[in-house]
């Protein structure tokens, strides 16, 4: 699994956790921290964590709060089709791969990707195939260099800042509650850790990642470079 998450370079979305207010935590957002701390058992450390750090996750609880229920995703090439090995049987085929990859990390979550779908009306666009191993999130749209990555960006366009201030930081576990060490955000995990899941509105019981590990051997696998 580590080696599918070394398959991208650090990305330029987002950032470190200076968005959002630092003073008065929106009451939805303490709301959600308290379902979550009784829902799954999680400590006062943790819940006190979660609050302090509102400004790093303000952002993403108000994206997650008022996203559709479905969420329709363009995908397209930025140029020419990735040369799979072996190819796929069709890009439907191809989707409803990338749609167990990216269930995965987001349970709950109703992805609907759409090869060439309409980006106007989407609520996230993916272009594959980039032509430098350099993935990023502009706005709602996905760049990506290996597919495998789109989870990690996709938590840009949901407005989730990197657990990592430099570079040089990365998988050091940085901006973390009591309890986690882990994430997507840190490049260090397929799944995220319990603030970006809370951020995210996503269960924290839901760990399975068989289905998810799957789709990305079976993706990765067809990859020509
Ligand atoms: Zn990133
Ligand atoms: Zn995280």
């Amino acid at each position: 699994m580590l080696h599918i998450l070394a398959l991208g370079v650090a990305c330029s979305g987002g950032g470190g956790g200076s968005s959002g207010s630092s003073s008065g935590v929106s009451g939805t957002y303490a709301a959600r921290v308290a379902n979550f701390k009784a829902t799954y058992g999680k400590s006062d450390e943790w819940a006190d964590w979660m609050i302090a750090n509102y400004s790093r996750y303000a952002a993403t609880f108000a994206a997650s709060s008022a996203k559709p229920a479905t969420l329709n995703i363009s995908f397209r090439y930025e140029t020419n089709p990735i040369n799979y090995n072996p190819p796929w049987a069709s890009e439907a085929e191809h989707m409803n791969v990338f749609t167990t990859m990216a269930q995965g990390a987001y349970p709950g979550y109703n992805f609907n990707i759409v090869f060439g779908g309409d980006t106007n009306t989407s609520y996230a666009n993916i272009i594959a195939g980039l032509a430098v191993n350099n993935s990023y999130a502009s706005g709602k749209n996905v760049y990506l260099y290996y597919e495998t990555i789109f989870n990690h960006e996709f938590g840009h366009v949901m407005k989730l800042p990197h657990h990592y201030d430099t570079v040089a930081q990365i998988g050091d576990g940085l901006h973390m509650p009591p309890g986690d060490t882990l994430c997507i955000m840190d490049r260090t995990s397929s799944t995220f850790g319990s603030a970006c899941r809370t951020a995210l509105g996503i269960p924290l019981n839901i760990t399975d990642t068989t289905d998810m590990d799957n789709a990305m051997a079976d993706i990765i696998g067809r990859y020509p470079y």
